[in-house]
């Protein structure tokens, strides 16, 4: 593989404004090497001060563009973003049965920083039942652990160590636990398999500007997993890149509100 240059699809929401979903996707897979490829799930109107619409594409045209990529372009990982609602869910996990792409990264969006939905909550259900087996690895943070699990959000290491596991007794291949919604300055992440439990010490950065950093530390680890040798040194590069595109953050003038981190 390290030989030929990955190719990386992103199945997930438009975000207007450039700073998350498929742009933020897009522009990840590029800065990491990768060709990019995308399926679009959902428009969003949005800018750094939030989500202002939504409007989701119909689950069959969904269908449409996974069969004309994949029909005709070799797809070495997959990343899921916003899935908007149930039926893209289905939608979307019948194209991936169907094609079978060797790495598949669930990024369980659920609600934008600003608190616009981007999952409908009845569809959460779905996403554990038809997502959770297809994917390689899932990226919670921790409200959306405990949507998943129904459980209260996690205030310790030890805890997401806990709810990591019970992810993947619930059908999880891998789970990246995101501690950064643990109070304090540390915000570690732990990478959770049946193998092994490990930890990515974190120092909470001193910025505002963190719009669309779960999609692309979701979108790095696309990029980068068919050209590294497992999710050990993927994740470790992945969050390595994603560190310093925050601390970069600040060079940016991107709009009025929560910026982007610089890709
Ligand atoms: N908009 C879209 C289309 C997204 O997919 C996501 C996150 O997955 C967001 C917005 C969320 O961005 P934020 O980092 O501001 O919560």
């Amino acid at each position: 593989m390290s030989h030929t240059i990955s190719h990386a699809l992103t199945i997930a929401g438009s975000d207007s404004g450039g700073g998350a979903g498929i742009q933020a996707d897009l522009k990840t897979f590029s800065a990491l090497g990768a060709y990019g490829m995308s399926v679009i799930t959902a428009l969003t109107a949005q800018n750094t001060q939030g989500v202002h619409a939504v409007h989701p594409v119909p689950p069959e045209f969904i269908a449409a563009q996974c069969d004309a990529v994949f029909s005709d372009i070799r797809v070495d990982a997959v990343k899921m973003g916003m899935l908007a609602n149930a039926e893209i869910i289905h939608a979307v996990a019948e194209s991936l049965r169907k094609y079978q792409p060797r790495y598949v990264v669930l990024d369980t969006v659920m609600i934008a920083k600003g608190g616009h939905a981007l999952l409908d909550p009845a569809a959460v259900d779905a996403l554990r039942r038809e997502l959770l087996p297809l994917a390689s690895i899932i990226t919670p943070n921790l409200p959306e652990a405990a949507a998943l699990l129904e459980c209260s959000e996690a205030q310790s290491e030890e805890q997401m160590r806990e709810q990591g596991r019970a992810l993947l007794a619930a059908g999880a291949k891998a789970v990246l636990m995101k501690g950064g919604h643990l109070a304090g300055e540390q915000c570690p992440d732990w990478l959770i398999t049946p193998e092994l439990e490990l930890n990515f010490p974190a120092l909470r950065i001193a910025t505002r500007h963190t719009h669309g950093t779960g999609c692309t530390l979701s979108a790095a680890l696309t990029a980068l997993r068919p050209q590294r040798v497992d999710w050990e040194s993927t994740v470790r590069d992945a969050k390595a890149w994603l560190l310093q595109a925050i601390t970069h953050a600040e060079k940016l003038q991107v709009g009025q509100g929560i910026g982007p981190v610089h890709h």
